[in-house]
């Protein structure tokens, strides 16, 4: 190939995914980023250790969950903490040490029922339960929706029931979270899928901080892109290269957060957070359009 050949088959590719950055979209879905109470406070450095002591400080964090209303329906992106919490209190389900840690301050209003509730939905109108990992802050209320299709990756069920020790010990699976869902309809997934067929809300496989955490990319209509990391990113500071402390594997988070940013940087997007006390003070708790 001749070098201006090159040259212009390069513009023209650079020129097609011009084309698509900030591009609208068909489908018209609305997100709500919402939060099943708060965790903290606690020192920054307790969940991420290799932080440097000069950045040390106390954080209060959101327990993150997203609720999307999609022309077929309404899908959910983690259930939160368990309404055990509420109802029978924390250190009966979590035990106290998860307790005395994570200082969850969910109030039964904050549960996935009643945040759905608060804005017009009931747990029967939810089509689709994407479940980013098996931690107790994310997969604590699928019980909740036993006639939803349960969108996880298949090696995190098998995470879910077989934690390494280090992940078991840690307190961050709670089996009572789960065993009685054990006969729902799952969709299995080794990889990415796009959730209606319609571009307008993909999984995203982002493993490391699990064996099979998963993200979530959102279009909207007007173009704009979401990538939802949850805890593929707990905050800002695991982008700046300070890994989160509970990972199955550092490389493959490490691996996993660049291709979400990547991918939030190509598409002009905005990158969201699992964890982040800043982040989810300035965009939480609203709908997104
Ligand atoms: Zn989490």
């Amino acid at each position: 190939m001749k070098k201006s050949t090159i040259i212009a088959v390069i513009l023209g590719l650079a020129c097609a995914m011009g084309a698509s950055v900030g591009s609208a979209h068909n489908t018209n879905i609305k997100a709500y980023w919402a939060a099943s109470g708060m965790f903290g406070p606690f020192n920054i450095r307790g969940l991420i250790p290799a932080l440097p002591e000069d950045r040390a400080r106390d954080i209060t964090i959101p327990v993150p969950m997203w609720i999307i209303d999609h022309p077929k329906g309404i899908v959910v992106f983690d259930t939160g903490n368990n309404v055990a919490l509420n109802t029978g209190g924390c250190a009966a389900h979590w035990g106290e040490g998860s307790c005395a840690f994570l200082k969850p301050s969910q109030k039964r209003s904050d549960v996935i029922d009643m945040q759905l509730k608060k804005l017009g939905y009931s747990v029967n109108d939810v089509v689709a339960v994407v479940t980013s990992h098996s931690h107790l802050d994310h997969i604590g209320n699928i019980e909740m929706f036993p006639n939803a299709l349960h969108i996880v990756q298949k090696n995190e069920l098998y995470q879910a029931w077989w934690p390494e020790p280090f992940q078991r010990a840690s307190g961050a699976h709670i089996m009572a979270d789960y065993d009685n869902a054990r006969d729902f309809n799952y969709l299995t997934l080794d990889g990415d899928f796009d959730i209606f067929g319609d571009g307008s809300i993909v999984v995203l496989n982002a493993p490391g901080h699990t064996l099979g955490n998963q993200s979530l990319k959102l279009k909207f209509r007007n173009g704009d892109t979401f990538i939802i990391a949850q805890d593929a990113l707990w905050m800002r500071e695991n982008l700046e290269g300070y890994p989160a402390g509970l990972n199955f594997s550092v490389k493959t988070y490490f691996e996993s957060a660049q291709r979400l940013k990547s991918m939030a940087d190509l598409e002009g997007g905005t990158l969201f957070f699992g964890h982040d006390e800043q982040q989810w003070k300035e965009k939480g708790n609203r709908w997104y359009k």
